[in-house]
């Protein structure tokens, strides 16, 4: 584009009214390069992350087409169904709808698993403009004629590679199955590796391919750290960290990631009583425990928030100043979600991450990700010489996939057999095995 303001593109009135409001100038790559294509009608694959600007580069020409076409859905009708795989991600899409849709008339419904099932099959009665989904309550809801979904007209699957962590790739096409075949279908994912390339190649139909900010170029953005800390001490250096600034008022928005569940409960409660005010969030917690979280994280009631991938992926909090990985994540991938958290929309953040002699080839695996030498802190007072020198070892590096992790990681923590990680490979083994039991489990996340 050659005029890169929002004015360039052709949206109704009421859109650019919404943008200006919300104070949007310019549109971020995903938008400038997404809308125009969706806007004639096409297909999308879109690799990329959150932090990108990606909803509203969906929601804008969908909201475009429903002012365009101004039909009031039939009863129990869907117009647009947008699929993602969070509640807290389908609460912020249905909210960015409605702010970007806020000057035109529009009904959007959210429907997502854990809370009563009742309002929901209420607010689809009369048919909605946009649906925002998680796939369980999803086709719970479908199977008990709550909705009809032939009359999609546009379909959205958003964080794909995130969704089949949780979902089966047959229960999307299932669900895709319900949908008219004349639709336009939007699949957007941070990886485009393996299911994904194959869940695109029967969903899509000749899709425009957009690439944004590939993970390198998101994470160059963050300031990153390494802190080289024993398991033990890390608890003492988080606190030292974050009480840096002192006086215990919540000065920052501050984001902190264990591996685990039960992690972020007890280092919430433990910050707490270190006098740095935390909570946690994490897909154990209710929806309206985890909301009550956010919310007190958002207004600044509390400076610090203890998250899991799952339950912090896509949590779009502004200002948030600073990412600490206490634990390192078992994937790549969620690094570079985890730091995206911190510099969002253009503003500059500081990701921090400590590492224990356990988790060197977890950070040998990121660096590889991200094709970055994360800069090394030395200087704070819990510093490990020893896991400094596993890192820069290159003998030990060679091996530090699989073989690593049998050896460290599970003779030191003998407590938790089986929770969360095989002996072999450190795989997440929660995974949906068996449809039937696991489905509700696994979508109530
Ligand atoms: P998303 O990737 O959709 O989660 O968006 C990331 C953040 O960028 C959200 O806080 C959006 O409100 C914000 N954002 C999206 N588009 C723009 C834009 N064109 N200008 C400024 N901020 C934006």
């Amino acid at each position: 584009m050659t005029d890169s303001s929002f004015e360039a593109l052709p949206l109704a009135a009421p859109l650019k009214r919404a943008l200006s409001e919300k104070g949007y100038t310019t549109p971020s790559p995903i938008q400038a390069a997404a809308i125009p294509l969706l806007l004639e009608g096409h297909d999308l694959l879109a690799c990329a992350q959150t932090g990108t600007g990606k909803t509203a580069a969906f929601a804008l020409p969908i909201l475009q087409r429903l002012h365009d076409d101004k039909r009031k859905p039939r009863p129990y009708s869907v117009r647009t169904l947008v699929l993602t795989p969070t509640r807290e991600l389908a609460v912020q899409i249905a909210d960015s709808f409605k702010t970007y849709g806020k000057h035109m008339r529009l009904s959007v419904g959210l429907v997502y698993g854990g809370v009563s099932q009742r309002p929901q099959e209420r607010a689809l009665k009369d048919g909605v403009d946009v649906l925002v989904a998680t796939p369980g309550r999803l086709l719970d809801l479908y199977q008990q004629n709550c909705m009809d979904l032939d009359e999609v007209e546009t379909f959205v699957l958003d964080e794909a590679d995130h969704m089949l962590d949780m979902v089966f790739i047959h229960d999307l096409r299932r669900i895709a199955k319900e949908l008219p075949e004349n639709r336009q279908t939007l699949l957007f994912s941070a990886t485009m590796a393996g299911q994904i390339a194959e869940l695109a190649g029967k969903l899509l139909r000749s899709p425009r391919e957009i690439r944004i900010a590939p993970a390198a170029t998101t994470a160059e953005k963050v300031e990153q750290k390494i802190l080289f800390v024993q398991q033990e001490n890390k608890r003492a250096l988080l606190t030292h960290m974050l009480g840096e600034h002192g006086d215990g008022k919540p000065a920052e928005l501050r984001l902190v990631f264990t591996k685990t569940k039960h992690g972020a409960n007890r280092l919430a409660t433990q910050l707490s009583k270190d006098g740095i005010p935390a909570d946690a969030i994490h897909g154990n917690k209710t929806q309206a425990a985890r909301q009550k979280a956010l919310n007190r994280f958002r207004n600044g009631e509390i400076s610090v928030l203890v998250a899991t991938d799952v339950a912090a992926r896509g949590i779009d909090v502004k200002d948030v100043t600073l990412v600490v990985n206490y634990d390192l994540p078992m994937e790549p991938d969620s690094y570079v979600h985890r730091i995206g958290r911190t510099a969002r929309a253009g503003a500059s953040g500081l990701a921090v991450s400590f590492c224990s002699s356990e988790e060197v080839y977890l950070l040998n695996a990121i660096g590889r990700l991200i094709r970055q030498d994360i800069p090394i802190d030395a200087e704070h007072p819990y510093h490990a010489e020893p896991v400094a020198i596993r890192y820069r070892n290159p003998s030990k590096r060679r091996d530090d996939g699989r073989n690593a992790n049998k050896g460290g990681q599970h003779r030191k923590r003998p407590n938790r057999p089986g929770r969360g990680h095989t002996a072999s490979g450190g795989k997440r083994v929660n995974g949906p095995k068996s449809f039937a039991s696991s489905r509700r489990k696994s979508f109530a996340r």
